[in-house]
């Protein structure tokens, strides 16, 4: 019997959910042009097992939303969540993850009904097993989870049992994908995502959520075997602009470097970034404006 579907793992940035894929997808990360199938599904990567196909579908990011792009991604995780046969809910076991682990099941999980949920326990290379059991009570309480598996993403630990489980409420079903798919993102979007994650991962408050990257030019420099990328961080404001560029351009530079760092893996070739930040006022409350950022 194949078994096929779709997983959704959610949590706070940072808790370690592309650490946890990429480590489940053993880096196979080979990018190929995008498919046509169900938009609604944001895919991230595919897993292709002997008897199984396994589709990580990732999520907006979680937070509270007033905004009107924000209520729009809100709805889209929401929509996501709804669709998808399980959801993984990965937390950090230190208090601030806690704290953002009862955000998520009180807003996220408590709103979708009748869907499996497995809650990850991650990063327990920094803490002592007494410490998981509280936790696991805790969360036991709060939604009907239907397991709880302490790993360590980064050390690898814990992802058979990981794996073991998400195939336990996989349902039968067809090959999605074909094989050699991994993911259905273009180049662009893939440079795009990964400067705006380094964006995110550097800056607080408002800005992660103000800020849309778009990818200009991508071009392959032949005589140097190089890719040349040029991508535009639009933020809504000019105050913004200032904290992405930073004191003497340090942050810039920063979220310019972890970019071209992993881009680069990804690529397997050497690549030139240059990065721009411009203000496109307001653009969280234009719908208009979000086509043209490539957001809808
Ligand atoms: P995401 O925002 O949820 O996708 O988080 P990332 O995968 O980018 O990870 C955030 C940070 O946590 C990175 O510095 C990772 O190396 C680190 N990290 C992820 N998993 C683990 C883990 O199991 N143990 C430890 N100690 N660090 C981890
Ligand atoms: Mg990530």
């Amino acid at each position: 019997m194949f078994k096929s579907g779709f997983v959704s793992i959610i949590g706070a940035p940072n808790v370690g959910k592309s650490t946890l894929l990429n480590a489940l997808l053993q880096q196979k990360v080979a990018i190929t042009s995008p498919k046509p199938q169900t938009t609604r599904y944001k895919i991230k990567g595919v897993l292709h097992l002997p008897d199984a196909q396994i589709i990580f579908v990732d999520t907006p990011g979680i937070h509270e939303a007033s905004i009107p792009y924000n209520k729009y991604m809100v709805q889209l995780a929401i929509e996501t969540l709804q669709e998808v046969d399980l959801i993984l809910l990965m937390i950090e076991p230190f208090p601030k993850g806690l704290e953002d682990g009862r955000y998520i099941v009180h807003t996220y999980l408590r709103t979708i009904t009748q869907k499996p949920a497995i809650l990850l326990i991650n990063k327990v290379d920094k803490i002592a097993k007494p410490q998981l059991l509280p936790i696991i009570d805790e969360f036991n309480k709060l939604y009907s989870f239907k397991a709880f598996i302490p790993i360590s993403a980064l050390k690898k630990a814990g992802l058979d049992d990981v794996l073991k489980e998400i195939l336990q409420y996989l349902p039968e079903g067809p090959r999605y994908y074909p094989e050699d798919l991994i993911t259905d993102q273009t180049e662009r979007q893939i440079v795009a995502e990964i400067i705006r994650e380094k964006i995110i991962n550097r800056t607080r408050d408002e800005i992660p959520y103000s800020v849309a990257v778009t990818v200009e030019e991508f071009k392959e420099i032949p005589e140097k075997d190089m890719l040349y990328i040029s991508s535009i961080i639009h933020v809504e404001r000019d105050s913004q602009k200032g904290i992405i560029i930073g004191k003497k351009g340090q942050k810039l530079k920063s979220i310019g470097q972890a970019a071209r760092e992993e881009l680069e893996l990804i690529f397997g070739k050497k690549l030139y970034l240059d990065l721009f930040v411009r203000v496109q006022p307001y653009w969280r409350r234009d719908p208009r404006t979000w086509t043209k950022l490539g957001l809808k």
